[in-house]
């Protein structure tokens, strides 16, 4: 790692710093040592109910209740966990260069002086009780002005930005950087762990490689997850992840037409595809220790153009939850209400650039689903706008639709368009979610954060498409930009 970036990260505490050996939570982990290995598509959960760290997570209990809502899955199994070798992450860090002067941040994190006041106060009710029911309030250790300031978070009230009558300097978003507190959001995610914005308590589906494909992908609909991490029982590892994006490949790759049965989604094991699709030129598993910051999870995510993040335990090797580019971003917008608002949040997304505005990716409504597939496999977008013939968006499809194929089992009818695919989505979204030019930055967080999706379209008034503010934009800009890296265009 670069010694710059080495310096600015080092304020993060140590895994071990985190709670007392003997503490429950740390039991909790230590359950990882098991040796034997869960038949495939086994769901783990882990479940912090008490300690130090576990007051400050149950924080987030009810945050997550909220956001973590997932398709309907079936039943939860059995915990175990792997020995797994340690995998560090794939990426080398840029040389970073700070630009303004530190800013002093609330941490949502507490001393330990204050975590052992509350401690007494929180422990007894966290005890025995399921996450979902915890009813812990939201506290900000040391400052109840800043708690009930996150309490207004909760309703969704956003600070205004200043009235328009305070004249905006037009300045570039490279300006803005310059501007003091530009950094904020920087400094908080070095300042903070992966541990902090993992889930207190959250279903976890492990694959061995050895399952078959078209079992590994009925298993994520019917456990709800989006990704999961792979072990290799002869390597004794976790080996990489399976994606709906690896649906797609699958899909692409073996598809001939709808009166062909697709033979290798049936027969094939996970290993096999690796091995065809990834001929030899094993790209390693990416992942990240709790100990690592918030900065270095937004920077792996963004540089290895990944979506699941996987947070292993550096002595077990067990993955102990997946970062998402959602979590963080909600991490963000809620412990970031309690920082410096910085003036950038308050000029318009049409001034800052933020988002994709040129060669756009986008689907006809009147497609067939395969084209989609086709797109998402060349451009490697995470959702494709949805127009009509006149060229205005009527809705958006994303990798994570392509699931409902496996979920209805009509993989084999990709000459149905992707207009179709859309009304026949259960739990969908009505309509597309749009922001406009002229919408500020702040504005479009929150609504992003809001309704918990991975990115806006823009429009204008006529609902013809300008771009895409995706959560890869948002957090490119507020956390790596200021630290003079660009990982998204690299
Ligand atoms: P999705 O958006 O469908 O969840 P991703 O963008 O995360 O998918 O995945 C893109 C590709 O990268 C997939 O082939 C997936 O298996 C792979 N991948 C995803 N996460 C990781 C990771 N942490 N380490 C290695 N490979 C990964
Ligand atoms: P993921 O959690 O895998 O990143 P996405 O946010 O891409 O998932 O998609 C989750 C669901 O939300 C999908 O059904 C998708 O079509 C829908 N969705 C995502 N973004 C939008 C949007 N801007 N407008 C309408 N629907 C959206
Ligand atoms: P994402 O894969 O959504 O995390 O975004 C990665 C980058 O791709 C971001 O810069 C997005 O703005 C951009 N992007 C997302 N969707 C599209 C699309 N349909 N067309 C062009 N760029 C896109």
């Amino acid at each position: 790692m670069e010694p710059e970036l080495e310096h600015a990260l080092c304020a993060t505490r140590s895994w071990s710093s985190l709670g007392e050996p003997e503490s429950p939570e740390m039991s909790f982990l230590d359950q990882g040592d098991s040796t034997s290995w869960p038949p495939p598509a086994v769901t783990t959960s882990s479940k912090r109910i008490h300690g130090k760290r576990g007051v400050k997570a149950s924080r987030w209990t009810r945050q997550e209740a909220v956001e973590e809502r997932e398709p309907p899955g079936l039943g939860e199994g059995a915990q175990s966990r792997p020995a797994a070798e340690s995998t560090g992450l794939e990426a080398t860090f840029p040389k970073a260069t700070p630009l303004a002067q530190d800013v002093p941040l609330p941490r949502v994190g507490a001393s330990s002086t204050e975590w052992d006041l509350l401690l007494s106060d929180c422990a007894a009710s966290a005890v025995d009780s399921s996450t979902d029911d915890l009813e812990l309030d939201f506290e900000f250790p040391g400052s109840e002005a800043l708690g009930s300031e996150f309490q207004d978070l909760g309703e969704d009230n956003p600070r205004p930005c200043p009235s328009p009558q305070v004249p905006l300097l037009s300045l570039s978003w490279d300006d803005e950087l310059q501007k003091p507190g530009a950094q904020v959001y920087m400094h908080f995610m070095q300042e903070h762990t992966c541990y902090d914005a993992m889930a207190t308590s959250s279903k976890l589906v492990i694959f061995d490689t050895m399952l078959q494909i078209k079992k590994a992908f009925f298993a994520m609909v019917a456990n709800g997850v989006r990704a999961a991490p792979l072990w290799d029982s002869k390597k004794q590892s976790f080996v990489g992840m399976l994606t709906i994006t690896d649906f797609i490949l699958v899909l692409h790759r073996y598809y001939r037409s709808p009166l062909v049965q697709i033979y290798e989604i049936e027969e094939h094991k996970i290993e096999t595809w690796r091995e065809i699709y990834l001929q030899g030129c094993f790209k390693p598993l990416v992942s990240i220790s709790p100990n690592d910051s918030l900065f270095e999870a937004v920077y792996a995510l963004i540089k290895n153009r990944i979506h699941r993040l996987p947070v292993l335990d550096p002595v077990s090797g067990a993955v102990l939850y997946i970062l998402t580019h959602k979590r963080l971003l909600k991490f963000l917008h809620i412990f970031g209400a309690l920082l410096p608002r910085p003036s950038f949040l308050c000029r318009t997304i049409q001034d800052l650039g933020i988002g994709t505005f040129r060669d756009l990716a986008v689907v006809l409504e009147t497609a067939p689903i395969l084209t989609a597939l086709d797109i998402f496999v060349d451009r490697r977008v995470s959702a494709l706008p949805v127009i009509n013939e006149s060229g205005q968006v009527v809705g958006l499809y994303s990798r994570f639709d392509v699931i409902h194929l496996a979920a209805q089992k009509t993989y084999n009818h990709l000459d149905m368009s992707v207009g179709e695919a859309l009304r026949q989505r259960t739990l969908c979204l009505e309509g597309v979610l749009s922001c406009q030019p002229h919408e500020s930055l702040g504005e479009v967080i929150d609504r992003i954060a809001r309704e918990q999706v991975h990115r806006l379209v823009l429009v204008d008034e006529t609902q013809h498409l300008l771009g895409v503010v995706s959560l890869s934009d948002i957090l490119q800009a507020l956390v790596l930009s200021p630290a003079g890296i660009d990982a998204l265009g690299a």
